[in-house]
């Protein structure tokens, strides 16, 4: 069976005592099972105190991003290493804010991809269509395009483990919701692509979440269905109870 996971992406926000704060109030209200893992991924600054704070627990550390390459002149950048030596062990790639606001291709996303899991970090990896391309009828094109190229060269012993995350962009951070028929769809679409171009037994224990707008109260529709997994989670994991209450409803 596959395994449930719902991860919560901070973003850009909590400073460093923020951050701290935070992370005490979700292992004081969390209560930990063994068919939902919870992850977070806080900004890079505040992952090596998140890593001392959450030892001895069973939630994840993620990071929301990293760099290619292994080191040198890449101003403001951080490795895979790097996150590696502060504890980490997922990051988020292929986010849609880095895709439209940083630029972010598939090419890069795919470097990362195959940085991140030579490095034994495992891979959040995010595809979602605009309005717009749901609208034109384009996103299943889209979403083909983004885990073909996104996935481009990497072996099925090597993707085994990564976990999806589709995340139309029109519902992140926006409160508009995709239903729980329009996001299965996409996920049993996504399934199949990967079972097209891997394999059933990948493509069955591949964990693939949605993102956009979940909330406690719409999560345990939304996770209900078949093929989705689990959950990104954005403005609502800001909060510990909010957060914790869609791992509950899960
Ligand atoms: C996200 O940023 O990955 C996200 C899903 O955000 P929100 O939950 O706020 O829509």
């Amino acid at each position: 069976m596959r395994q449930k996971i719902v991860a919560g992406n901070w973003k850009m926000n909590n400073d460093l005592n923020e951050s701290v704060a935070l992370i005490n109030q979700i292992k004081e209200a969390l209560v930990e099972r063994e068919d939902v893992k919870a992850i977070i991924a806080p900004t890079f600054i505040a992952l090596d105190k998140a890593s001392q704070l959450l030892s001895g627990t069973n939630i994840g550390l993620s990071a929301q991003n990293m760099c290619s390459e292994d080191s040198g002149a890449f101003t403001g950048a951080i490795s895979a290493n790097m996150l590696k030596s502060v504890g980490c062990e997922y990051v988020i790639l292929g986010h849609s804010e880095r895709r439209t606001i940083f630029g972010e291709t598939d090419k890069l996303i795919n470097a990362k991809m195959k940085k991140a899991i030579a490095s034994n970090l495992t891979p959040i990896f995010c595809i979602g269509e605009t309005l717009e391309e749901r609208e034109s009828g384009e996103m299943k094109n889209v979403i083909e395009k983004q885990v073909r190229e996104g996935l481009d060269g990497i072996s099925e012993s090597d993707l085994s483990g990564t976990i999806v995350a589709y995340e139309p962009v029109w519902a992140i951070g926006t409160g508009k919701v995709a239903t729980p028929d329009q996001a299965q769809e996409v996920h049993a679409f996504i399934r199949n692509l990967l079972k097209e171009m891997y394999s059933e037994e990948l493509a069955e224990n591949t964990t693939i979440q949605y993102g956009g707008s979940v909330k406690p109260e719409n999560a345990a529709e939304l996770i209900g269905q078949k093929d989705i997994d689990g959950a990104l989670v954005g403005g609502a994991c800001l909060k510990a109870d909010s957060f914790v209450a869609i791992i509950k409803n899960a």
